[in-house]
């Protein structure tokens, strides 16, 4: 039978591209679908608003994998930057250096505050909590309740939408080779004790939270992505923008995919593909394959944390430095607060500021369906409350939601993806799935854009010879058997557990 294309990829985002790009500069013909009418890059794309740019979250460029750093040079050769890190917690009024310094830390809070913290401290090491069972026990018993009130509590809980209460003490413990404010604070005790050298992970690296400077596409990461996607159709790739997947069917006699999608206008259209490379969130994918797959209430038990960005337009350059903050101020809904003009002055034109304000929120609840002009007041009266900047200084505003920004990792999540993996690997080898969403893991683009590379080759090679789910956190393949996958769990990275149900009942 005739085929419209080798291979149809859902979704143009990092790990779309990717795959897209290595299939057709092999000559392969590819066809992309992406549901957004405008944007090509996913969560890594770069918005436009007037004469602003700005991100969805910042997204730096750092790999440890030279595969996909040769891949940034070779789609986008001339358009990087290197860029100062700054960011910074911002709690009354002050700013601490992240990580923290324990010293200035001490110093900004004041003689009353410090001594508080140090009372609290002694008395939690003095009486320690026995058997610590969540997040909020171990913070106390390490640092105090003082310390956990006021570097820990807030931000965490503004993050994961939960009280630390519920989150489980393991998950301090793992975060130790994470990337988060607490980490920081580790860190900084670590430096304290190390003569103020930066702390190195369990294999001697730097952490990854603390690289000083990084790579930046001077418009943003969406300017990576709009390259690639220009490769892509120079090499006679088609992409199907506002165009989403509606169903797919694998024809079992003729070896091939119906994969059914929608377009903005309603328009239906039913192409045939050898193979299929999705990037879509897993559990949009089962929910859409015919027959209905086994593993659909795995699928329908994964989860989300979604995330939104109120981009404020601050008449006024050179409000701060940093290229974001983290907001510890309890009195305030805004989690971190962004500053495009340093992650690149070419994103904002002169003399002005564009600041993102983030909302971390479950899609549905109250401030993901809240009005955009409630939603921009509502960030204009909190940016003014911390004061960082001053009333009437805010022009302009614009609110970007991104769903879906978080694959959540709770109780079952890996149960959950193991059942989905056995049914459609066994079923359908010419479905392939990569990315973030793709695969529900919580990783950078690096990461989205190895496990593409390998989908490919697998693809071009006509067999699975690579296992994507053997890719880590830092988009290092790891052979299959016991010490790759040991590896590869090892590094994934730390997001809360809940407190078992028999110990929060306790
Ligand atoms: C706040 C935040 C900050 C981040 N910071 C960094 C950073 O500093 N550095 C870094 O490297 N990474 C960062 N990341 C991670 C990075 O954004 C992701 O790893 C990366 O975008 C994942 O690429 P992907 O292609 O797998 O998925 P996505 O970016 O989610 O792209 C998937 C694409 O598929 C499309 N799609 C989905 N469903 C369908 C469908 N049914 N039909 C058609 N199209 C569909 C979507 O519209 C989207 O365009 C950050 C993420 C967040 C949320």
């Amino acid at each position: 039978m005739s085929l419209d294309t080798d291979i149809l990829v859902i979704g143009a985002g990092p790990a779309g591209l990717t795959a897209a790009y290595c299939l057709a500069k092999e000559g392969r013909s590819v066809t992309v679908i992406e549901k957004d009418p405008d944007y090509v890059g996913g969560i890594s794309r770069t918005v436009r608003y007037k004469d602003f740019l700005f991100d969805i979250g910042g997204h730096r460029f750092f790999s440890k994998s030279k595969e996909v750093v040769d891949l940034w040079g070779e789609i986008l050769p001339h358009d990087f930057i290197e860029r100062p890190r700054l960011s910074r917690i911002f709690y009354g009024g002050k700013f601490y250096s992240y990580p923290l310094s324990a010293f200035q830390a001490l110093d900004n809070l004041g003689l009353l505050t410090s001594a508080a913290c140090m009372l609290s401290y002694m008395a939690a090491r003095a009486r320690p909590i026995a058997e610590p069972k969540s997040f909020h026990d171990w913070v106390r018993n390490q640092f105090g309740e003082k310390l956990f009130q006021i570097f820990f509590k807030t931000y965490t809980e503004k993050v994961w939408g939960m009280s630390c209460d519920e989150i489980s003490a393991d998950w301090a413990a793992q975060r130790i080779k994470g990337l988060d404010l607490s980490v920081a604070i580790l860190n900084a005790l670590k430096r304290s004790l190390h003569g103020g050298k930066a702390p190195a992970s369990a294999d001697g690296a730097v952490v990854k939270t603390l690289i000083e400077t990084f790579q930046y596409p001077r418009k943003g990461p969406g300017m990576m992505w709009e390259a690639a996607a220009a490769k892509v159709t120079g090499l006679g790739g088609r992409i199907l923008m506002g165009r989403e997947l509606a169903g797919l069917r694998f024809s079992a006699d003729e070896k091939v995919w119906h994969v059914d999608t929608v377009g903005r206008d309603g328009s239906r259209a039913t192409h045939t593909t050898r193979h299929v490379v999705s990037s879509a969130p897993v559990r949009e994918l089962v929910e859409r394959i015919k027959p209905t797959p086994i593993s659909l209430l795995h699928a329908r038990a994964l989860r989300y944390r979604d995330f939104l960005t109120v981009a404020l337009m601050v008449d006024k350059a050179d409000l701060f430095p940093d290229n974001w903050i983290y907001i510890h101020d309890p009195s305030v809904k805004v989690g971190r607060v962004q500053n495009f003009r340093s992650w690149s002055p070419e994103m904002v034109p002169h003399g002005m500021t564009c600041l993102g304000l983030e909302y971390f929120c479950f899609e549905g609840d109250g401030l993901w369906g809240a009005p955009d002009d409630e939603l921009i007041a509502l960030a204009r009266r909190e940016i003014v409350k911390i004061g960082l900047v001053g009333d009437g200084e805010v022009l302009d505003g614009c609110v970007v939601r991104q769903a879906k920004a978080y694959p959540v990792y709770d109780d079952d999540y890996r149960h959950n993806v193991a059942m989905i993996r056995l049914e459609l690997e066994r079923d359908y080898p010419t479905l392939h799935m990569v990315g973030r969403n793709g695969m529900h893991k919580y990783n950078n683009q690096d990461h989205a854009m190895m496990t593409a590379m390998l989908a490919a080759r697998n693809i071009l090679a006509g067999e699975r010879r690579y296992d994507v789910w053997e890719v880590n956190e830092d988009a290092e393949y790891h052979e299959a058997g016991a010490s790759g996958a040991r590896e590869a769990l090892a590094s994934e990275r730390a997001v809360p557990q809940r407190v078992a149900a028999d110990q929060s009942a306790a």
